[in-house]
Formats: C-alpha cells, sequence, structure tokens
C-alpha cells in the first residue's frame, strides 16, 4: 500500500467506511476522505508534501489521527 500523500510505502489501516486510514514511515497515521481521493485521481492532482506533513504536525497537537478532506488538502499548484 503506498502513502496518498508522499506515495512512500505505508501501512493500510482499517478504519470507518468512507475513509482511507495510512500509516507513513515520513507522513505518520492520517485518515483521507474517499470522496477527496476519487477527486484528486479524476484531476490528475497531487499534494504539496512539505505543507501536508506541516499542517498534520500541527493538527497532531489536536487529534491523534488528523483525518484530511476536501476543505484540508494542499495541492502542489
Ligand atoms: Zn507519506
Amino acid at each position: 500500500m503506498s502513502c496518498l500523500i508522499c506515495a512512500g510505502q505505508a501501512e493500510s489501516v482499517e478504519c470507518t467506511l468512507g475513509w482511507e486510514e495510512r500509516r507513513c514511515a515520513r507522513c505518520g497515521c492520517y485518515r483521507m476522505s474517499q470522496s477527496l481521493i476519487l477527486v484528486m485521481m479524476e484531476e490528475g492532482q497531487i499534494f504539496d508534501t512539505e505543507r501536508m506533513r506541516a499542517w498534520l504536525a500541527v493538527t497532531r497537537g489536536q487529534v491523534p489521527v488528523p483525518a484530511i478532506d476536501h476543505d484540508q488538502a494542499i495541492l502542489l499548484l
């Protein structure tokens, strides 16, 4: 399984319906909505890896496993 943010090797973790959870050695543990993943694939968009990791680091101060949906996605433009 690959990381949805950096495409590196990541472990897939069972989680809630409609969400994908990954544990990546470099990005850490996070959830991503399947709806966001679909849109990104359809539109051929990729994440701004560095900025997403920074967002994850900050958000982990509030919740153990940050959830990334459309409003949280930081894309590489
Ligand atoms: Zn990663």
